[in-house]
């Protein structure tokens, strides 16, 4: 029996409801008559206050709620893949369809398509004896991605039924018994998404996340299963950044949140996304993504609820054992909903208003990122990377939620208008960005690529840096008061922010560059400094070391194809010859 109660009082997004007995934080409610989703939020005596997902107008005092007696919990199961959905979601191309441009209020769409039939590959047999997470079968989903069917984590036993063929989400595909309790298993399953999904273990984060993009692989590396963050100053260049981690980063399954970005901006992605290629395939790259679209013209409180089914659907996939990449867009906004949310409850508000958990929240949103041993039998890993975007105000990073996000990520890529505006991109400053897991990766670059990767990175960083202050002194005297060991440096960092940094998205080859191929740019570049420095110390003149053809054909590094990479070790035999 379902408990219902009455709304007492309308405030926004906020509702207080009354008589709603047995009421528990986090129980999801239908509100009104119009049967609006919302979640609770606190219980202060009889007062029940809930969060509504769904714009309030037009509810009045008195009207029902109903307690559904469940946390927030989605369907998780084949279907997801290729579907754009609202945060709490609903696909919104149904939605669209059936109510025209405008989305209604309280209509109840399924995730999963009840009328689509997948082909059911069965890997377990009768008899098999299942724990949670076991694989039972599989899906071919999209050409990219075969979704596995997964024990959901509170099942166990032996299978005394399994089929196969075509079924719907919500047909029983296997059963399981045990102590003589039977559990049927469908493809679908549900999560409520305020939970973590469990596992076995968390692993060390040793592998990269790699990207092919220069900046990000060699100096600010993101691991698997780690968390980056990245502002985006308008015009700054993050969605092209952003495009091109979904398209070359080695994630498996692309996970895109936009939560409460500017109705325009989600647009954008709406029509962007759909269109971008997955490059090695060349089928579309919604094949292996799924979009969760939350513009601001969206009530606050799904914003809230479009982060948590983002990371909820990671995690499920992850346990499949792939690596997936979740980029929330941005979690300024959640912040944003949760200041409202705090001050209509009137709780204490902290820092420039925000509630004071809003240092907690943003860490255990990040906690779920994670490399780990997924739940199962057979040995699977997966990881979700997590790349938050944030919106500073004013491009200023002392502010709360920049804060709050850089004491717990580990990568922070400090996109940069100025230079942007310079037309470097992408426009990532090399002076403020940082990334903590080179040294847990270092071991991975030494064995995957060169022993002296680090030695380069740290090098073309000491280099940069130099620069910096070279510049200033540059300002002062002009740069006739340098010597020439500083003339080269100030040379080889021009040579390294235009002939390295600079990376081009729309070319079609300098939009990847494979680790291998940074690595020997790299040592082009290092091969010429060091040239550079052994004409000195043999008395010439500056103007007169200098290698203008060979500084053309370094220009042109960044377009020899990954194909051609011994095109470097030519080079660099003939740099060192000299
Ligand atoms: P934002 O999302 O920050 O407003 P965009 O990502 O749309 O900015 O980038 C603005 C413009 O900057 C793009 O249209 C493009 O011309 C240029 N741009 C950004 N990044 C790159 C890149 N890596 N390579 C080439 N051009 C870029």
């Amino acid at each position: 029996m379902f408990t219902q109660g009455f709304i007492k009082k309308i405030s926004g997004p906020l509702i207080v409801a009354k008589n709603l007995k047995n009421a528990r934080i986090y129980d999801m409610v239908k509100i009104g008559n119009l049967k609006l989703m919302g979640e609770i939020i606190k219980i202060d005596g009889e007062d029940v206050y809930i969060q509504v997902y769904e714009e309030t107008t037009g509810l009045k005092p008195t009207e029902p709620v109903i307690l559904l007696n469940e946390p927030f919990s989605i369907e998780l199961g084949p279907g997801l893949i290729g579907n754009i959905y609202d945060g709490i979601l609903r696909p919104l191309n149904i939605m669209y369809e059936n109510r025209g441009d405008y989305i209604s209020r309280g209509i109840e769409v399924p995730t999963l398509s009840r009328q689509n039939l997948w082909d059911f590959k069965a890997t377990v047999k009768e008899g098999d004896i299942l724990q949670p997470g076991d694989i039972v079968g599989e899906v071919n989903e999209t050409e990219l991605v075969s979704h596995k069917i997964m024990v959901p984590p509170n099942a166990k036993g032996k299978v005394i039924e399994i089929k196969k063929g075509k079924f719907n989400v919500d047909e029983v595909i296997c059963k399981l018994e045990n102590n003589e309790d039977i559990y049927d298993i469908k493809m679908c399953q549900k999560w409520p998404v305020r939970l973590a999904r469990p596992y076995k273990q968390k692993l060390e984060l040793k592998e990269p996340l790699l990207t092919g993009q220069r900046i990000i692989d060699t100096l600010f590396p993101i691991a698997k299963g780690g968390t980056a963050a990245i502002p985006g100053p308008f015009g700054s260049g993050k969605t092209v950044v952003q495009h091109q981690l979904a398209k070359w980063s080695d994630a498996d399954i692309i996970i895109f949140v936009g939560c409460g970005e500017r109705g325009n901006e989600m647009t954008d992605v709406l029509h962007e996304f759909p269109e971008l290629k997955d490059p090695k395939s060349g089928l579309p790259l919604m094949k292996r993504t799924i979009l969760v679209a939350n513009t601001s013209n969206m009530p606050v409180a799904a914003r809230e609820a479009s982060i948590y089914t983002g990371i909820t659907l990671a995690e499920y996939f992850r346990d499949m054992g792939y690596s997936v990449a979740i980029t929330v867009d941005s979690t300024s906004r959640w912040a944003e909903a949760l200041r409202e949310m705090g001050s209509r409850l009137e709780e204490m508000p902290g820092e420039e208003g925000y509630p004071a958990y809003l240092g907690s929240k943003t860490a255990s949103f990040y906690e779920r990122s994670g490399k780990v041993i997924t739940l199962g039998g057979n040995r699977r890993i997966g990881s979700v990377s997590i790349i938050g975007a944030v919106s500073p105000p004013g491009g200023d990073f002392s502010e709360p939620v920049t804060q709050n996000t850089l004491r717990v990520v580990k990568v922070f890529w400090a996109l940069d208008d100025k230079l942007a505006y310079k037309r470097h991109f992408p426009a990532i400053n090399w002076l403020r960005s940082y990334s903590l897991y080179f040294d847990n990766l270092n071991r991975y670059f030494e064995e995957n690529i060169g022993k002296d990767f680090a030695f380069l990175r740290e090098w073309l960083i000491e280099i940069l840096k130099d620069e910096e202050g070279l510049v200033e002194i540059v300002r002062l005297v002009g740069i006739e008061g340098l010597s020439d060991e500083n003339k080269i440096v100030l040379k080889i960092a021009q040579i390294l922010r235009e002939d390295y940094l600079m990376q081009d998205a729309f070319d079609d080859t300098d939009t990847y560059s494979s680790l291998n191929k940074q690595y020997k740019m790299m040592k082009v570049i290092y091969a010429y400094y060091q040239y550079l420095k052994n004409r000195i110390k043999d008395q010439v003149v500056y103007e007169d070391i200098l290698k203008p053809e060979w500084e053309e054909k370094i220009k042109k590094m960044k377009f020899v194809p990954e194909n051609n990479l011994s095109w470097f070790d030519d080079f660099i035999g003939t740099l060192t010859k000299n």
